[in-house]
This record gives structure tokens, sequence and C-alpha cells, in this order.
């Protein structure tokens, strides 16, 4: 994995918000709510599940119908698809709210939950709070950048979650080398006297919320509850209490050695990755692949005709890796850098080894020697 550009073209977030087409994918248990042919506003209701919770359009235009020819994690997905007639015609506009700290806490939970703007249980008794604006992968700037340019909104909506929360004790993780971002929060925190700034080394896989974690807290202080918000959580919930908007957007890193301008971007949830990729990047080596969610953790995938959802964060085009995998040579690097203290060869040779403990953070595959890919044998966890 060498060449790998982690230098990004500038620190600016860009935009691609203006796709001919979006692309929402119909999951199990949904069903739809919009008839073919009809016209839609942006934040229209296309779907809905058992549960009540939605998929809102991120654009006004026109339901074509149906397609199935995008993949979903490399699996088939069927999905409606959206002309854009880039209006952004919304039905009502519902201005902004003034103070979010005004809200109750059963407002900010619902709230959360109707627009789905964070994954986290809120409803937990904790009294820790952490935001965690490490990116998770080595090579990922998507977290780094959105602390850079929303500093003051995240600062403001964690502020206002610790009063309406009762959170006792906040940390702000960052990573020490994130130089803008250190200067910039050191010089801005003062003014929220509850929440405490911390720099973690810059050790992969700090990102990963049990590393971060284990960290930060005793177990005994863990047994106390700790609610761990990432700040794409916090910049979602403060768009949702601020505006009362569902998320249609997503911040995502496009970076890897076959992109001759890394950078990061906001795009439209349900944007194809085909149409993101021709519309920003310069391809220098058109012979890649693909990988979503972090170059040494994510997953690769089978075709670029794939979907943007709420859970890709980042997408690397590499070129292919012509060394093959050899055989284990023991050196023990392994079992020596996993930092959930898991043997992975042992793992890899014993279909019955316990792998529960696994965070798929890819490191025992990324360090490996003799190139041995590891991660069809592990298991484990799917941690935000
Ligand atoms: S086994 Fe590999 S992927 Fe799993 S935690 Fe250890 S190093 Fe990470
Ligand atoms: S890191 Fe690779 S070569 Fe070294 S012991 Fe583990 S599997 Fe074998």
């Amino acid at each position: 994995m060498k060449n790998i550009k982690n230098e990004l073209s500038d620190n600016k977030i860009h935009d691609y918000l203006n796709p001919d087409y979006v692309y929402i994918p119909i999951l199990d248990g949904y069903r739809i709510d919009v008839e073919e042919n009809s016209k839609v506003y942006k934040e229209d209701i296309l779907l809905t599940n058992k549960d009540d919770l939605h998929i809102y359009s991120p654009i006004s235009g026109k339901v074509i119908g149906k397609t199935s020819s995008l993949l979903l994690k490399n699996k088939q997905v069927t999905c409606l698809v959206i002309e854009n007639d880039f209006k952004e015609s919304v039905r009502k506009n519902k201005g902004v709210v003034r103070y979010i700290s005004d809200y109750s806490k059963s407002e900010l939970i619902d709230l959360i939950k109707t627009y789905q703007a964070s994954k986290v249980n809120l409803y937990n008794k904790a009294t820790h709070l952490v935001i965690n604006g490490i990116d998770k992968d080595a090579y990922e700037k998507t977290r780094s950048y959105l602390v850079n340019e929303y500093s003051d909104k995240i600062l403001e909506t964690v502020d206002a979650i610790i009063n309406v929360l009762d959170i006792k004790d906040t940390l702000f993780a960052i990573n020490n080398s994130d130089t803008n971002n250190v200067l910039n929060l050191s010089s801005h925190i003062g003014t929220y006297p509850n929440i405490k700034l911390k720099l973690m080394p810059d050790t992969y896989p700090i990102g990963f919320k049990t590393i971060l974690l284990n960290n930060l807290y005793s177990s005994k202080q863990l047994d106390e509850g700790v609610i761990v918000l990432n700040v794409e959580d916090v910049y979602n919930i403060y768009t949702v209490l601020k505006r009362k908007k569902p998320i249609l957007e997503k911040i995502i890193t496009i970076s890897g050695n076959s992109v001759e301008n890394s950078m990061v971007v906001r795009t439209k949830i349900g944007t194809s990755l085909q149409d993101l990729i021709t519309h920003t990047c310069k391809i220098g080596n058109d012979k890649y692949y693909v990988v979503v969610n972090g170059l040494i953790s994510g997953l690769t995938l089978e075709s670029l005709n794939s979907v943007i959802t709420n859970d890709v964060r980042s997408i690397f085009l590499n070129t292919e890796d012509v060394q093959k995998e050899v055989a284990c040579i023991n050196c023990g690097l392994c079992n020596l850098k996993c930092p959930m203290h898991l043997n992975p060869k042992y793992i890899k040779e014993h279909s019955k080894a316990d792998k529960s403990k696994c965070i798929k953070c890819g490191l025992c595959t990324y360090i490996c020697p003799s190139r041995i890919n590891f991660k069809p044998y592990l298991g484990g966890n799917d941690e935000e």
C-alpha cells in the first residue's frame, strides 16, 4: 500500500450537490410512498418502514421508477430513481430555531430519531460524553475537515447536548497531529467550560470507538456509562435541531494513489459512486480498484455501480497491488500489533476461534509482510 496521497489538495470541503439522478435503496421492510412519474420536493418522504422511520428525497424532481442495476456493499439492491429538476424546491421552509439548548430531552431525542441524525442511544443514562473528532481510518480526513469547517456549530451543539442530557463530564478527542484543529479548538473551547479538549496520539486505530474509550477511561468509569458521538453525528444533530430538516447530504474523503486531486466532498445521499467519481476526480491511472470506508479497514467494491448512503465516510481509488500473498514467515507482527490482543493468524487457521472482540480495524492485514489477507476470516463488531 505504497504512494498513497495522504495529502489532500486543499483544506476546503468541495461540493458536488447536483447529480442528474439520485438512487434511493429500497431496503427490506420499507414501503414506497410516492407514485411513478409524480413530482417530489426536496425533503418529501419517499419510503417508510414499520417503525415509521422515513427516507426523504435529497433533491426535487420526478420519480422515474425503480432500477436494480446498483449495488450496496456488493449486494444487488433495488433503488427508487429520482430525476433532478435542479430547483431544490421544498414544500415549506421551516425556518431556523434560535437556541438549540431550549429543547427538552424527549424533543431532542425525538428529532434525532425522526430525522436519523445519529444511531447512538441518547436515552442511555450516561455520566460521560465523548466527542470523537478523530478519523477512523489513517487516510480519511472527513472528521478532521468537519471540525475545521464547523467547529463553532459543533461546539454549540455539544454544549446543548450536555445541558439537555445533564452530562457531568465531556471530552472532545482529536488527533494531536491535526494541527489546524488543535489551534482552532484550543482558542474557542474556553467559551465552553463543560467541554475539555483531549489530544490523542496519532496511532492507528485510535479513531475506533473501543480503542478511544480504552485510552480515555478506566473500566470503572466505563461502567458508569459513556455516550460516544462522532463529529459527523454532532454536525447532523446540529442540522436537525436548528432547521428541523432530514439529513440529505454526506461529507466524504475521496483519495487513493489513482486520484490526483484527493479531496473532501459534500454530496447528496443517493448519488451514484460513478457520477461522484466522474464529476470530482482527476484519475491518474484508470486501472484502479475501489475501497469504501477506510483504506486499511474498508470494503473493496466489486463495481462502481454503487450508491452513496449515509454510512459512507470515504472512497479510495487505488492501483492494483502486484505483490501477491506468500507463506507466513512467523514474524508474530499480526499478534503483536492487534489492538484487541487477538492472534489473527490463529483465528485464520482455526475456524472455531473466538473472534468476537475483533473491531475489524484491518491492521493485521495491513502490516503482514507476507501480505496475508485476514479480512475474510475475522468477525466481530462493525462499530461506528
Ligand atoms: S484481528 Fe486484525 S482486524 Fe481484528 S482487531 Fe486485531 S488487528 Fe484489527
Ligand atoms: S504478520 Fe503475517 S507473516 Fe507475520 S506471523 Fe502474522 S501472518 Fe505470519
